[in-house]
Parts: C-alpha cells; sequence; structure tokens
C-alpha cells in the first residue's frame, strides 16, 4: 500500500498520462527476487536463462541504469491508425513515432513529478520493454512475439520511467499461449514470417512494407499482424487503465 504521499504522485502520474492520451499506466515493483516461472512464458527469446528461471536482472538491468530503483512505471500509447507505424527524422539525434515522442513528453513529466518530491527518476528504454509490461501484468507477448495488451493488442507503444520512490507492485504474469486457437497474425503476415513457433525476423526484415520511405525524412513499417490482432482492434480513445 503506497503513502498518501505516493498515492497523489501516482494520481498526478495518471492526470500527465491523461493529457497526454496515453491510454495505459503501470507500476512494477523492482526486485531481485522478481521471476517469471519456467513453463509460463516464451517472451525472452535471446535473453539469457539461468537455472530456469528468468531473473528480472538478465534483461537489460534497470539497476545498471538506476542503483537502488524500486519501481517502473510503463506507459503504453496506443497507434493512433492501425494502418501506419511512421517514424519521423527530427534531427539527426532524434527520429520516433508521433506516438513515441508523446511518450517521450510524458515520460519527462512523470519523472519530473517524482523528482519535484524528492526521489529520483529517469526515462527508460529498451527493446525489452515488453518483458517489463508482461511482468506488470498489462498483457502478454502474442504469436507475432509482439507484446499484445489486455485491452488494445499489440497496438501499443511502450516507454518506462524509473524511479526509487517505492511506487510499483508485483503483478500475475500473463501466459503467452493467452492467444489460444487464434492465428490472425499468422494468416495476415504478407511474407509468411509468424509461425505458431515463432516469427522469423529474416523474413519480416525483408517484407517490402517495412523501411519504405514515405517523404524525404519519414519511413514506415509494416503493421500487417498488428492490424490483423482482434484484441483491442476497436479501441480508440478509451479510458485510461491503470
Ligand atoms: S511486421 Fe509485417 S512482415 Fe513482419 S511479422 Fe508482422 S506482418 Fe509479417
Ligand atoms: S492476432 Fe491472434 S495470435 Fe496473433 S497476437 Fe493477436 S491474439 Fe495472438
Amino acid at each position: 500500500m503506497p503513502s498518501p504521499e505516493l498515492s497523489a504522485i501516482k494520481a498526478r502520474i495518471g492526470d500527465v498520462a491523461s493529457f497526454y492520451g496515453i491510454e495505459v499506466v503501470g507500476y512494477l515493483k523492482l526486485d531481485r527476487t522478481a521471476v517469471i516461472p519456467e513453463g509460463d512464458i516464451d517472451l525472452l527469446k535471446g535473453v539469457r536463462w539461468a537455472g530456469g528461471h528468468v531473473s528480472t536482472d538478465n534483461v537489460q538491468d534497470p539497476a545498471q541504469i538506476m542503483p537502488g530503483a524500486k519501481a517502473m512505471i510503463i506507459l503504453g500509447k496506443r497507434l493512433q491508425d492501425d494502418r501506419h507505424d511512421v517514424y519521423y527524422r527530427i534531427s539527426d539525434r532524434y527520429t520516433a513515432s508521433v506516438e513515441m515522442m508523446i511518450l517521450d513528453m510524458a515520460s519527462v513529466c512523470a519523472a519530473g513529478l517524482l523528482q519535484n518530491a524528492g526521489y529520483r527518476a529517469t526515462e527508460y528504454t529498451s527493446y525489452y520493454n515488453k518483458v517489463w509490461a508482461v511482468l506488470a501484468g498489462l498483457g502478454w507477448i502474442g504469436k507475432s512475439r509482439m507484446f499484445v495488451s489486455k485491452d488494445y493488442g499489440p497496438r501499443l507503444r511502450l516507454k518506462a520511467v524509473l524511479t526509487d520512490a517505492d511506487i510499483g507492485q508485483f503483478h500475475k504474469v500473463i501466459p503467452d499461449d493467452t492467444c489460444g486457437d487464434c492465428r490472425e497474425c499468422i494468416d495476415a503476415c504478407p511474407v509468411g514470417a509468424i509461425a505458431e513457433t515463432g516469427v522469423d525476423r529474416k523474413k519480416c526484415g525483408a517484407c517490402k512494407l517495412n523501411h519504405r520511405l514515405v517523404s524525404a525524412d519519414a519511413y514506415s513499417y509494416c503493421t500487417c499482424c498488428t492490424s490483423a490482432c482482434p484484441i483491442g482492434k476497436d479501441t480508440v480513445n478509451m479510458k485510461i487503465k491503470s
């Protein structure tokens, strides 16, 4: 149970998320005893396994970025349009989609709120944000190997904030067989990259819909598997979940 002060900070972070139209806010307690039960989930391809368990410190350890971090706040922004995933080159050092820009702005605000209250806080971006989102109980890893939000399917873009404020909780991990018999993404992939057993990254990368130039400074990516997913297909501007 967070203190009244931390509850108030959480409420203000919710306000920030609401202001930026961010649909999902999750709070994960960071504890080195947190593990994913063996056989429960198979999301960590490419990540080291140890003793049948994957401890959170095998996944790009937040403790290296912020020693003493106690929680991760995960922000999820739904794609504005399932048919487009466009990244704009804003400068030589910053390329982002509209969704990622919104997440970048909101995460700076959330970190600022915590810092103003005397806590340490910093933005956190990682390929494995999907792992943290699963640990935060927000969804599972689907057959397309994308993070599938309970409410929005594979349409969320993710960003996190690390903090030493004890603001997180442990959550039940949703197993990746939650997709069940669905094979919409498998059937929708134009290059046959998705199988029941995993995704052929080379085939996906070679798909002509990926990394296609749509203007002098913008690239678009394939969203066929994303837009086909029935989970959250009709969700736009739903209420914020936390
Ligand atoms: S992004 Fe496109 S090419 Fe890649 S797995 Fe999904 S549907 Fe297939
Ligand atoms: S389309 Fe179906 S199988 Fe693919 S990720 Fe979504 S729920 Fe899972």
